[in-house]
């Protein structure tokens, strides 16, 4: 399905992104690995080497653009080009009635969700288009479609990563340049382990657990499928598509 495809994934060293990357590695892709987390990027590259696939990793913070345009430079001299990009690395905030978020907090959750998201297709998107095509799937969340209490400023966070995603679709259609979103609803990660930590600590359950008609969180796996395939040629027609995949928690 990715047979011989460069992919370019970021917060790939845990969750979703690591789960994606092996996947992709699975369908024939060769990856370069980005997280702020070195171990964990580390440890992916080794999974993928162990299962037979090939990949790198830069160790970068997707919100500081000199880190950016060292992630994406590494993958053109490694590979030659970026086919796929899984634009993915995202943060959860403290969760608080928004009067109660610190400026500290909301500037570092758009720092890593807006800025990160955006940095890393402003200049991928200039490799695709110089390479003439490529597919980005950003991740948003279901808090990007609808909004989650005591999370305001991560609601916001993941609204702005689907403007972008619709912006960039515009934009880039007629430069053979597919740009989607996913939405995940819980997926058992490190990120939602934190989750129900301050759940239980701050003594109050958002709606949203008692929601997932699944009766479970997903498995990074079964996102891992949804990004694999907005990814390959099979989406061929879809691009600025905001695809949930959430157990049924947003009906
Ligand atoms: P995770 O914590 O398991 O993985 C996120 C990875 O991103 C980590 O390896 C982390 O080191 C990396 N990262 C964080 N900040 C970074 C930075 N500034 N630069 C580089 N790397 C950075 O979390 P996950 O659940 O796999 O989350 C992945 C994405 O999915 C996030 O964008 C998150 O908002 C989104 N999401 C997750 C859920 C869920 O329930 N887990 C639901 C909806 C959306």
């Amino acid at each position: 399905m990715l047979n011989e495809k460069i992919a370019l994934v970021t917060g790939g060293g845990s969750g979703i992104g690591r789960a994606t990357s092996l996947k992709m590695a699975g369908y024939g892709a060769k990856l370069v690995i980005v997280d702020f987390n070195e171990a964990g990027g580390q440890e992916t590259v080794r999974l993928i080497q162990e299962q037979g696939g090939e990949a790198i990793f830069v160790q970068a913070d997707v919100s500081k653009a000199e880190d950016v345009q060292r992630y994406v430079q590494a993958a053109v001299d490694a590979f030659g080009r970026i086919d796929v990009f899984f634009n993915n690395a995202g943060i959860v905030q403290k969760f608080n009635r928004l009067a109660d978020i610190e400026e500290s907090e909301f500037d570092r959750i758009m720092s890593v969700n807006v800025r990160g998201v955006f940095l890393g297709m402003k200049y991928v998107l200039k490799v695709m288009e110089q390479q003439g095509g490529g597919s980005i799937v950003n991740t948003a969340s279901t808090a990007g479609v609808k909004s989650e209490h005591s999370a305001s400023a991560y609601s916001a966070s993941k609204h702005a990563v689907v403007g972008l995603t619709k912006g960039a679709a515009i934009e880039y259609v007629k430069k053979g340049i597919r740009v989607n979103a996913i939405c995940p609803g819980g997926v058992e990660t490190a990120l939602t382990k934190g989750v129900e930590a301050a759940f239980l600590s701050g003594g109050y359950v958002p709606e949203e657990v008692g929601n997932m008609r699944m009766g479970r969180y997903a498995q990074p796996d079964e996102l891992a499928e949804v990004a694999c395939f907005l990814a390959s040629d099979r989406a061929s027609y879809m691009t600025g598509s905001i695809v949930v995949a959430d157990g049924g928690l947003t009906l």
